[in-house]
């Protein structure tokens, strides 16, 4: 699969002010010289705890948050590094959809204006072109004719996730980030949007970035995965590799909650991390993992563990691993 999207190097770092007339400048280390690739028709899973950066991660890659460092190359273009009104219109290629359907959806619109509206700041279509084009997308998403004059609140959460995606579908994109789509949802309701997902993209020919904290989502709907931990990405790995041999302490943690669904299989052993993450802006030195992993060594708490290669495509950071091949991340074609 050629590369749709490539992040290299991406930090985001927040600054906070602390000390005496506030001279003191500290970072939140957010997002931290994270690298990937997503390639066409490819859903690339980021998973992680709450507060780990997927979500800062997303925004940054999008542009919403202006990054500290790193590059982002869509469709073989430095995004960065492009005059405001070229971005913008490459911007349409990448749509988000936001993991909170009551509040991310204007309650005093309409939802066939709602669906409109990126046509309208894009300037594409007269007003009936975009009715016809409101009413097939909302189609595509499972929504009737007759939802476009109702309100959000009139919805469930799944009709107003549905909603989302048609807003984001409406540019015609080529990567869709979602960032925890479903985790707002009930079980059964969750399961009719990521099929929907699916048949979308093999119909769109769409990539997604799928942002969830949930493994078991994650495994369904990926192709490969990123393990993100406290602002970094410590294991990437094709999802069979990742699920069949999980190489990094953290990993197996989130991966032990995770039942298999399979009756003649046992469910692995929980591994249950002892204490809390510790903050981003003040980041434990040598492995960022080392005060919650079970199998810590001395070595963790000095030395930052490098990413290395340990079997094709499967990159892990932890020392227990030394001996596989260093890894870079390859430097976009520029
Ligand atoms: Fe655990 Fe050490 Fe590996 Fe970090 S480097 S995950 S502390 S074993």
């Amino acid at each position: 699969m050629s590369n749709l999207l490539e992040v290299y190097k991406l930090s985001k770092y927040f600054p906070v002010r602390s000390g005496l007339f506030n001279r003191k400048k500290k970072y939140v280390y957010a997002v931290d010289d994270i690298s990937f690739s997503v390639g066409n028709r490819e859903t690339l899973g980021l998973v992680g705890e709450s507060g780990c950066g997927k979500s800062t991660a997303s925004r940054t890659i999008l542009n919403l948050l202006t990054p500290t460092s790193g590059e982002v190359w869509f469709q073989g273009k430095n995004m960065f590094e492009m005059h405001p009104r070229e971005r913008r219109k490459l911007r349409q290629g990448i749509q988000i959809i936001f993991q909170d359907p009551f509040g991310s959806l204007n309650p005093r619109l309409t939802v066939e204006r709602i669906v409109e509206e990126p046509l309208l700041t894009h300037g594409i279509g007269d007003r009936i072109s975009r009715k016809q084009e409101v009413e097939k997308t909302l189609s595509e998403v499972g929504l009737l004719p007759e939802h476009m004059k109702r309100f959000p609140h009139e919805f469930s959460g799944g009709q107003r996730q549905r909603i989302m995606l048609a807003r984001a579908l409406i540019l015609k994109p080529r990567l869709i980030i979602a960032d925890e789509p479903v985790s707002a949802l009930d079980v059964s309701v969750q399961a009719k949007m990521l099929n929907l997902m699916l048949r979308l993209q093999k119909q769109f020919e769409l990539s997604y970035i799928f942002v969830s904290h949930d493994l078991g989502v994650i495994r369904h709907v990926s192709h490969k995965v990123a393990v993100m931990y406290l602002g970094e990405i410590v294991e990437l790995a094709p999802v069979k590799s990742l699920y069949a041999t999980p190489l990094h302490p953290y990993t197996r943690s989130l991966l032990s909650s995770v039942p298999i669904p399979d009756p003649h299989k046992k469910n692995r052993k929980k591994v249950i991390l002892q204490g809390d993450v510790p903050s981003p802006r003040n980041p434990p030195p040598g492995c960022r993992f080392h005060t919650r992993c079970p199998e810590c060594m001395d070595i963790c708490t000095q030395k930052k563990p490098p990413a290395r290669q340990i079997e094709d495509g499967h990159i892990v950071s932890c020392h227990l691993h030394s001996a596989g091949e260093i890894w870079s991340p390859p430097a976009p074609d520029r």
